[in-house]
């Protein structure tokens, strides 16, 4: 990638016509197949159409991570390879840092005034990743209000579109919520309500079975994986425990090598007589992984040699990043400005 793949033609008119996506992800591990059919995939669509944000979320990494913020430092250039390597392009995206953008922090100590306690620990994506953190009643104060400052990162580019996963969607319902309570204590519409847009995919499990594919929870298949590692993530996927003979009927509910079919196999006829085929029995599960690996070996491979190509060239990626972060500084000062003045804080 050379430098001038930098520069931005957009003049300041043709941006103001797009609507603003806002997404980003946790810089807490490389990101996996999950996120490609879960938003990636979104985003690269829609990079063309949308005047597109992607915020690598460093500081919200902290909430649960503050133990280890070497992890958290390292994945911010892992991450922005994985953005490189799918395809976002930074002269149509701005790739951003959560951390180096002070009116995303201003913004959510605004926020936190239009938000109970209550309300935060209502939340059931909060409330599933309490449960699956093992928080107990220690639940970082940080964490619990980190509904309010993904508000303040949607609000401050002036989002109306989300491309997240089906898990995130409590978090944008919270963030309307006080987007309309900001709203009428200015008393005008000084803030756009923010909409999910949520992939049919849904949620990707992990090669397990037993949660979601997440980068913290060790069941994910990185989209840098290599060639070996995708094989043997496929052999160890959790299919049917019961299903020991091949004549024997299979689920297909629950059954993980099938949930990465419907999210990773074009051919869905295919996949709808190779699920009948297996309820029924007489299908077992070699012939379905040996399916689903040659498909999952296709999609990153092209990937993994295009990451390979970014990273060799890490003074590249982090120039993106802190060019990102300027761009969207100006952005997010000027949207904090107009907050505190229609809520009508005092003017220096
Ligand atoms: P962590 O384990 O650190 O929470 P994560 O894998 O859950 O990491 P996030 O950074 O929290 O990833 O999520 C980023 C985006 O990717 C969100 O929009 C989320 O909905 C989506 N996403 C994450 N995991 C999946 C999944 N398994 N299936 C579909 N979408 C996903
Ligand atoms: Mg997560």
């Amino acid at each position: 990638m050379d430098q001038t793949t930098l520069t931005r033609p957009e003049t300041e008119a043709t941006l103001a016509a797009k609507p603003v996506i806002l997404t980003g992800d946790r810089t807490t591990g490389p990101l996996h197949i999950g996120h490609y059919a879960g938003s990636l995939k979104n985003r690269l669509a829609l990079q063309d159409t949308h005047e597109q944000y992607l915020l690598l979320a460093d500081t919200q990494a902290l909430t649960d991570n503050a133990h280890d913020i070497g992890k958290v430092r390292r994945n911010v250039l892992e991450v922005a390879c994985d953005y490189l390597a799918v395809g976002i392009d930074p002269v149509r995206t701005t790739i951003c840092l959560q951390s180096h953008l002070p009116a995303l922090a201003e913004l959510s100590m605004l926020y936190l005034n239009f938000v109970s306690v209550a309300r935060l620990e209502r939340n059931p994506t909060i409330k599933d990743e309490i449960r699956a953190r093992g928080f107990g009643r220690d639940i970082p104060a940080g964490f619990l209000c980190y509904p309010a400052a993904q508000a303040a990162d949607i609000t401050a580019f002036k989002a109306t579109v989300v491309p997240v996963g089906e898990d995130q969607a409590p978090l944008i319902e919270q963030c309307n919520e006080i987007v309309r309570r900001v709203n009428a204590a200015a008393g005008r519409e000084v803030l756009p309500e923010a909409q999910a847009l949520i992939p049919e995919a849904g949620r990707l499990p992990g090669i397990d079975g037993r949660a979601k594919m997440s980068k913290s929870g060790g069941n994910a298949i990185p989209l840098s994986a290599s060639e070996d590692e995708i094989s043997r993530a496929v052999r160890a996927m959790f299919t049917d425990p019961e299903h020991l003979r091949v004549e024997d009927p299979g689920k297909v509910e629950g059954n993980v090598v099938f949930a990465y079919l419907d999210a990773f196999d074009s051919e869905k006829d295919d996949v709808a007589a190779l699920k009948a085929h297996y309820a029924r029995g007489g299908l077992g599960d070699a012939v379905l992984k040996r399916r689903l690996e040659d498909i999952l070996q296709a999609l990153l491979a092209p990937i993994r040699a295009r990451r390979a190509e970014v990273a060799s060239d890490p003074a590249q990626v982090h120039r993106i990043i802190a060019e990102g972060t300027q761009v969207a500084r100006e952005v997010t000062e000027a949207t904090k400005r107009e907050v505190m003045d229609a809520l009508g804080l005092f003017r220096l």
